[in-house]
Protein backbone atom coordinates (compact mmCIF):
# COMPACT_ATOMS: atom_id res chain seq x y z
CA UNK A 1 0.00 0.00 0.00
CA UNK A 2 1.36 3.14 -0.87
CA UNK A 3 3.00 5.02 2.32
CA UNK A 4 0.26 7.84 2.06
CA UNK A 5 -2.71 6.06 1.88
CA UNK A 6 -1.11 3.80 4.85
CA UNK A 7 -0.59 6.80 7.04
CA UNK A 8 -4.37 8.20 6.39
CA UNK A 9 -5.55 4.78 7.13
CA UNK A 10 -3.43 4.83 10.49
CA UNK A 11 -5.12 7.94 11.32
CA UNK A 12 -8.39 6.24 10.90
CA UNK A 13 -9.30 7.98 7.97
CA UNK A 14 -9.20 5.87 4.92
CA UNK A 15 -10.89 3.09 6.30
CA UNK A 16 -13.90 5.14 7.54
CA UNK A 17 -13.96 6.64 4.38
CA UNK A 18 -17.71 6.88 2.22
CA UNK A 19 -15.65 4.37 -0.33
CA UNK A 20 -15.45 1.71 2.05
CA UNK A 21 -19.06 1.85 3.75
CA UNK A 22 -20.40 1.78 0.48
CA UNK A 23 -18.39 -1.67 0.15
CA UNK A 24 -20.15 -2.84 3.38
CA UNK A 25 -23.18 -1.87 2.36
CA UNK A 26 -22.71 -3.95 -0.92
CA UNK A 27 -21.45 -6.64 0.79
CA UNK A 28 -24.08 -6.53 3.11
CA UNK A 29 -26.33 -6.35 -0.11
CA UNK A 30 -24.62 -9.40 -1.93
CA UNK A 31 -25.25 -11.74 1.53
CA UNK A 32 -29.33 -11.82 0.92
CA UNK A 33 -30.12 -8.48 3.26
CA UNK A 34 -32.50 -6.54 1.38
CA UNK A 35 -34.19 -4.36 3.34
CA UNK A 36 -33.51 -0.51 1.57
CA UNK A 37 -34.18 1.07 4.64
CA UNK A 38 -31.85 -0.71 7.21
CA UNK A 39 -29.21 -0.86 4.79
CA UNK A 40 -29.91 2.81 3.88
CA UNK A 41 -29.31 3.29 7.63
CA UNK A 42 -26.27 1.28 8.33
CA UNK A 43 -24.80 3.47 5.40
CA UNK A 44 -25.54 6.88 7.26
CA UNK A 45 -24.36 5.38 11.06
CA UNK A 46 -20.90 6.31 11.65
CA UNK A 47 -19.95 2.90 12.72
CA UNK A 48 -15.85 3.81 13.71
CA UNK A 49 -17.52 6.67 16.74
CA UNK A 50 -18.66 3.32 18.95
CA UNK A 51 -15.14 1.67 18.56
CA UNK A 52 -12.05 3.11 20.63
CA UNK A 53 -10.03 5.38 18.05
CA UNK A 54 -7.00 2.71 17.93
CA UNK A 55 -10.02 -0.05 16.26
CA UNK A 56 -11.43 2.60 14.25
CA UNK A 57 -9.33 1.51 11.00
CA UNK A 58 -11.88 -1.57 11.64
CA UNK A 59 -14.87 0.06 12.00
CA UNK A 60 -16.62 -0.81 8.44
CA UNK A 61 -14.91 -4.73 8.01
CA UNK A 62 -17.89 -6.86 8.55
CA UNK A 63 -16.67 -8.18 12.35
CA UNK A 64 -17.40 -7.71 16.00
CA UNK A 65 -14.89 -6.02 17.42
CA UNK A 66 -13.83 -5.96 21.15
CA UNK A 67 -15.37 -2.70 23.34
CA UNK A 68 -13.69 -3.67 27.08
CA UNK A 69 -15.09 -5.31 30.04
CA UNK A 70 -15.35 -8.94 27.43
CA UNK A 71 -17.61 -7.67 25.54
CA UNK A 72 -18.26 -6.72 21.51
CA UNK A 73 -19.96 -4.24 18.98
CA UNK A 74 -22.24 -7.16 17.09
CA UNK A 75 -21.02 -7.57 13.53
CA UNK A 76 -22.84 -5.15 10.95
CA UNK A 77 -24.22 -8.33 9.30
CA UNK A 78 -25.97 -9.53 12.41
CA UNK A 79 -27.01 -6.42 13.17
CA UNK A 80 -28.64 -5.57 9.85
CA UNK A 81 -29.78 -8.77 9.65
CA UNK A 82 -31.81 -8.93 13.52
CA UNK A 83 -32.78 -5.36 12.32
CA UNK A 84 -34.34 -6.83 9.54
CA UNK A 85 -36.40 -9.30 11.19
CA UNK A 86 -37.76 -7.25 14.20
CA UNK A 87 -39.24 -4.87 11.17
CA UNK A 88 -40.21 -7.91 8.54
CA UNK A 89 -43.82 -7.32 9.41
CA UNK A 90 -44.07 -3.57 9.45
CA UNK A 91 -42.96 -0.34 11.27
CA UNK A 92 -42.64 -0.67 14.96
CA UNK A 93 -42.88 1.93 17.63
CA UNK A 94 -41.74 0.54 21.18
CA UNK A 95 -38.62 -1.66 20.95
CA UNK A 96 -36.91 -2.66 23.63
CA UNK A 97 -33.14 -3.78 23.26
CA UNK A 98 -31.16 -5.76 25.67
CA UNK A 99 -27.56 -5.40 25.81
CA UNK A 100 -26.96 -1.58 24.97
CA UNK A 101 -22.81 -2.46 24.45
CA UNK A 102 -21.12 0.12 22.43
CA UNK A 103 -25.04 1.78 21.28
CA UNK A 104 -24.58 0.97 17.60
CA UNK A 105 -27.64 -1.54 17.14
CA UNK A 106 -29.66 1.07 19.30
CA UNK A 107 -28.28 4.05 17.10
CA UNK A 108 -29.73 1.73 14.03
CA UNK A 109 -32.63 1.14 15.66
CA UNK A 110 -33.44 4.73 17.00
CA UNK A 111 -33.42 5.79 13.39
CA UNK A 112 -36.25 3.05 12.46
CA UNK A 113 -38.44 2.57 15.07
CA UNK A 114 -40.50 5.54 17.11
CA UNK A 115 -39.01 4.77 20.72
CA UNK A 116 -36.23 2.75 22.15
CA UNK A 117 -35.62 1.40 25.78
CA UNK A 118 -32.33 0.07 26.25
CA UNK A 119 -31.04 -2.22 29.24
CA UNK A 120 -27.73 -2.83 29.73
CA UNK A 121 -26.10 -4.22 32.76
CA UNK A 122 -22.79 -2.85 32.56
CA UNK A 123 -22.86 0.97 33.70
CA UNK A 124 -19.56 2.45 31.94
CA UNK A 125 -20.67 0.96 28.60
CA UNK A 126 -24.09 2.53 28.76
CA UNK A 127 -23.06 5.69 30.08
CA UNK A 128 -20.72 5.64 26.39
CA UNK A 129 -23.05 4.47 24.44
CA UNK A 130 -25.32 7.55 25.76
CA UNK A 131 -22.57 9.97 24.85
CA UNK A 132 -22.01 8.88 21.29
CA UNK A 133 -26.47 8.72 20.54
CA UNK A 134 -26.37 12.29 22.16
CA UNK A 135 -23.37 13.43 19.69
CA UNK A 136 -25.61 11.59 17.03
CA UNK A 137 -28.76 13.66 17.73
CA UNK A 138 -30.62 10.59 18.51
CA UNK A 139 -32.78 11.21 20.94
CA UNK A 140 -35.65 8.74 21.25
CA UNK A 141 -33.71 6.08 23.59
CA UNK A 142 -34.26 5.67 27.48
CA UNK A 143 -31.52 4.01 28.82
CA UNK A 144 -31.68 1.65 31.91
CA UNK A 145 -28.50 0.11 34.32
CA UNK A 146 -30.02 -3.16 34.63
CA UNK A 147 -30.78 -7.01 34.19
CA UNK A 148 -32.05 -7.80 30.99
CA UNK A 149 -33.48 -10.90 32.00
CA UNK A 150 -36.34 -8.79 33.31
CA UNK A 151 -36.65 -6.63 30.82
CA UNK A 152 -38.09 -3.56 31.04
CA UNK A 153 -41.77 -4.34 33.33
CA UNK A 154 -42.79 -0.75 33.57
CA UNK A 155 -42.82 0.88 30.41
CA UNK A 156 -44.30 -2.53 28.56
CA UNK A 157 -45.48 -3.84 26.55
CA UNK A 158 -43.35 -3.61 23.67
CA UNK A 159 -44.14 -4.61 19.97
CA UNK A 160 -40.35 -5.16 19.58
CA UNK A 161 -37.96 -6.78 21.63
CA UNK A 162 -34.08 -7.20 20.15
CA UNK A 163 -31.67 -9.24 22.70
CA UNK A 164 -28.13 -8.98 21.22
CA UNK A 165 -26.53 -11.25 24.00
CA UNK A 166 -26.86 -15.04 23.91
CA UNK A 167 -30.05 -16.22 26.26
CA UNK A 168 -29.50 -19.85 27.67
CA UNK A 169 -33.19 -20.00 27.61
CA UNK A 170 -35.81 -17.79 26.35
CA UNK A 171 -36.49 -14.89 29.23
CA UNK A 172 -40.18 -15.82 30.42
CA UNK A 173 -40.51 -11.62 31.31
CA UNK A 174 -39.96 -10.93 27.96
CA UNK A 175 -42.19 -12.79 26.41
CA UNK A 176 -44.36 -11.86 28.99
CA UNK A 177 -43.48 -7.70 27.97
CA UNK A 178 -44.57 -8.57 24.04
CA UNK A 179 -47.62 -6.95 22.65
CA UNK A 180 -49.81 -8.82 20.69
CA UNK A 181 -48.32 -9.34 17.30
CA UNK A 182 -44.93 -8.41 18.92
CA UNK A 183 -42.00 -9.82 17.97
CA UNK A 184 -38.28 -10.96 19.89
CA UNK A 185 -35.34 -11.94 18.09
CA UNK A 186 -33.22 -13.27 20.28
CA UNK A 187 -29.89 -15.94 20.22
CA UNK A 188 -30.58 -18.42 22.20
CA UNK A 189 -28.26 -21.81 23.65
CA UNK A 190 -25.73 -22.08 25.75
CA UNK A 191 -22.89 -23.10 24.24
CA UNK A 192 -20.27 -21.36 22.00
CA UNK A 193 -22.73 -21.36 18.94
CA UNK A 194 -26.65 -20.57 19.47
CA UNK A 195 -29.45 -20.58 17.46
CA UNK A 196 -31.52 -17.08 16.58
CA UNK A 197 -34.86 -17.20 17.23
CA UNK A 198 -38.04 -15.28 16.13
CA UNK A 199 -40.59 -15.63 17.86
CA UNK A 200 -43.97 -13.61 17.34
CA UNK A 201 -47.13 -13.19 19.78
CA UNK A 202 -49.96 -14.27 18.33
CA UNK A 203 -53.37 -14.40 20.32
CA UNK A 204 -52.74 -17.26 21.77
CA UNK A 205 -49.44 -18.34 22.39
CA UNK A 206 -46.00 -17.60 20.19
CA UNK A 207 -45.10 -18.76 17.20
CA UNK A 208 -41.40 -19.62 17.07
CA UNK A 209 -38.92 -19.79 14.53
CA UNK A 210 -35.33 -21.24 14.33
CA UNK A 211 -33.36 -19.62 12.14
CA UNK A 212 -29.09 -19.26 11.77
CA UNK A 213 -27.06 -20.39 13.63
CA UNK A 214 -24.66 -17.25 15.52
CA UNK A 215 -22.54 -16.55 17.82
CA UNK A 216 -22.97 -14.41 20.61
CA UNK A 217 -21.35 -13.18 23.58
CA UNK A 218 -23.65 -14.66 26.95
CA UNK A 219 -26.63 -12.68 28.20
CA UNK A 220 -25.56 -12.57 31.92
CA UNK A 221 -27.14 -12.38 35.18
CA UNK A 222 -27.73 -9.36 37.27
CA UNK A 223 -26.59 -5.72 37.01
CA UNK A 224 -23.02 -4.89 37.40
CA UNK A 225 -21.10 -0.98 38.56
N1 LIG B 1 -25.57 -4.48 20.53
C1 LIG B 1 -24.31 -4.32 21.21
C2 LIG B 1 -23.80 -5.69 21.59
C3 LIG B 1 -23.00 -5.68 22.82
S1 LIG B 1 -22.49 -7.28 23.35
C4 LIG B 1 -23.33 -3.62 20.30
O1 LIG B 1 -23.41 -3.81 19.09
O2 LIG B 1 -22.45 -2.93 20.79
C5 LIG B 1 -23.77 -7.74 24.47
C6 LIG B 1 -24.09 -6.78 25.57
O3 LIG B 1 -25.06 -7.39 26.42
C7 LIG B 1 -22.91 -6.43 26.47
O4 LIG B 1 -22.77 -5.04 26.55
C8 LIG B 1 -23.27 -7.03 27.81
O5 LIG B 1 -22.80 -6.30 28.92
C9 LIG B 1 -24.78 -7.02 27.75
N2 LIG B 1 -25.43 -7.95 28.66
C10 LIG B 1 -25.07 -9.21 28.98
N3 LIG B 1 -25.92 -9.75 29.87
C11 LIG B 1 -26.84 -8.79 30.15
C12 LIG B 1 -27.98 -8.72 31.00
N4 LIG B 1 -28.35 -9.75 31.75
N5 LIG B 1 -28.69 -7.58 31.02
C13 LIG B 1 -28.34 -6.51 30.26
N6 LIG B 1 -27.29 -6.51 29.43
C14 LIG B 1 -26.54 -7.63 29.37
Amino acid sequence: MPREQDELMRRGIGMTSQRTRERLIQRLYEEGLSNAHVLETIRRTPRHLFVDEALAHRAYEDTALPIGHNQTISQPYMVARMTELLLAAGPLDKVLEIGTGSGYQTAILAQLVERVFSVERIQVLQDKAKERLAVLNLRNVVFRWGDGWEGWPALAPYNGIIVTAAAADVPQALLDQLAPGGRLVIPVGAGDVQQLMLIVREEQGFTRHVLDAVRFVPLLNGPLA
